[in-house]
């Protein structure tokens, strides 16, 4: 998958694995190129989880709305519960809710 330039992946969190492979599939299979498109770098809201590493955004470059919608609904079934997929207007932003699976007694394991 690449990596968009100036992209910060140190400290990303192993949970987000999962969605680059589910997304990388899918991106694949609509004959799209996958890119990460954001990390932990740049300007996101205070205490967002792109800065604990808990969120990525995926380009959806060369892809109509249905696509990107399609793929939406594929990383929310493929991906847990614990797991926001939201499509924004030139990405899609994924982040493991760590409030939400500490609730449920999600136990991280290394
Ligand atoms: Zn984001």
């Amino acid at each position: 998958m690449r990596v968009k330039s100036g992209v910060q992946l140190s400290g990303t969190q192993f949970e987000m694995r999962d969605a680059c492979l589910c997304y990388g599939a899918e991106m694949r299979s609509l004959g799209g190129q996958p890119e990460i498109t954001s990390g932990s770098e740049g300007a996101h809201g205070d205490g967002s989880y792109h800065f604990y590493g808990y969120a990525l955004d995926f380009s959806i470059k060369g892809l109509t709305l249905g696509e990107q919608r399609s793929i939406v609904a594929s990383m929310r079934i493929f991906l847990s519960s614990f797991y926001d997929v939201v499509l924004e207007d030139d990405h899609i932003h994924v982040e493991f809710d760590v409030t939400r699976a500490k609730l449920a007694g999600y136990k991280k394991e290394f």
